[in-house]
C-alpha cells in the first residue's frame, strides 16, 4: 500500500479535486474532518482542551466556542503549540487506525487530504507521491472572496498566512492545474487516478512486510527445530 498527500493553497480547488477522486472510488482521508471529529463533545482532544483551557471555550451545548479559543491562540503562541499538542496526536492516530484498515482490506493507495501538508512537514515523508492543486494568484483570490465572502484584504491576508502555492507546485509529484473549467480538472484526475492504479509501489510495502514475515518464521523455525 502506498500514500498519497493531496494538497493545494487555499481556494485552489483541492476539496473539489478531493470530491472528484472519492467519486472516482478513491480512499480519502479528509484530515479537517478528523480535526473536527477529535474536538466534538466528549472526543479525546474535546477533553483534553477542556481540561487545559477550562469551560470558558465552551459553548452552553458543550461545543467548542472556535472564536473564543481562537482569540487565546491568536494573542499568544505559546498556548497554540499546546492547542496543536492537544489534537494532532489524536488526528494522526485515527488517520493510522484508517490506513490501516484501508490496507488490512488489500487496498493499493489511500489519499490523505491535508492542507497543511508543505507546512508542518510532519506527515510528508510517509507520502510516496504527492499531488498540488494549482491556479493562478488571481483566481485565487476571486474564488477565495467569493467563497468566504471577504474582502480583498483579508483574502490577501490569508493567503499570505500559507506556503506560496508555486513553492509547493515545484515540490509535487503532481499538478493538477485547475485554472480552467471544472471539465478539465475532471479529465486531469481521471487521467491521475489510471496512472495511480498503475502505479507498482504498493508492492515495496508487501514486500518488506513478507520480507520480516518470512525472516521471523525462519527464526522462529531454527530455535524450536
Ligand atoms: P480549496 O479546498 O482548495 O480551499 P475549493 O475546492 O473549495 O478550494 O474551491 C474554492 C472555490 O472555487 C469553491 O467555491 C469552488 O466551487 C470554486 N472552484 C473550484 N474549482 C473551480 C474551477 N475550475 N472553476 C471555477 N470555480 C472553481
Amino acid at each position: 500500500m502506498f500514500l498519497v498527500g493531496l494538497t493545494g493553497g487555499i481556494a485552489s480547488g483541492k476539496s473539489t479535486v478531493s470530491k472528484l477522486l472519492s467519486e472516482l472510488g478513491c480512499n480519502v482521508i479528509d484530515a479537517d474532518k478528523l480535526a473536527r471529529e477529535v474536538v466534538a463533545p466528549g472526543a479525546p482532544a474535546w477533553k483534553k482542551i477542556r481540561q487545559h483551557f477550562g469551560d470558558k471555550v465552551l459553548l452552553e451545548n458543550g461545543e467548542l466556542n472556535r472564536e473564543k479559543l481562537g482569540e487565546i491562540i491568536f494573542a499568544d503562541p505559546q498556548e497554540r503549540r499546546i492547542l496543536n499538542s492537544l489534537t494532532h496526536p489524536e488526528i494522526h492516530k485515527i488517520m493510522l487506525w484508517r490506513i490501516f484498515k484501508l490496507f488490512i482490506r488489500g487496498h493499493c493507495f489511500a489519499i490523505l487530504d491535508i492542507p497543511l501538508l508543505y507546512e508542518t512537514g510532519k506527515i510528508l515523508p510517509y507520502m510516496t507521491y504527492t499531488i498540488v492543486v494549482n491556479c493562478s494568484k488571481d483566481q485565487q483570490l476571486e474564488r477565495l472572496m467569493e467563497r468566504n465572502k471577504l474582502t480583498e484584504e483579508e483574502a490577501r491576508g490569508r493567503m499570505e498566512a500559507q506556503m506560496p502555492l508555486a513553492q509547493k507546485v515545484k515540490a509535487a509529484t503532481y499538478v493538477i492545474d485547475n485554472s480552467g473549467s471544472l471539465i478539465s480538472t475532471e479529465k486531469q484526475v481521471r487521467d491521475l487516478h489510471g496512472k495511480l492504479q498503475r502505479s507498482k509501489a504498493h508492492w515495496r510495502l508487501r514486500l518488506v512486510l513478507s520480507s520480516v514475515v518470512m525472516v521471523t518464521l525462519g527464526v522462529l523455525f531454527y530455535v524450536f527445530s
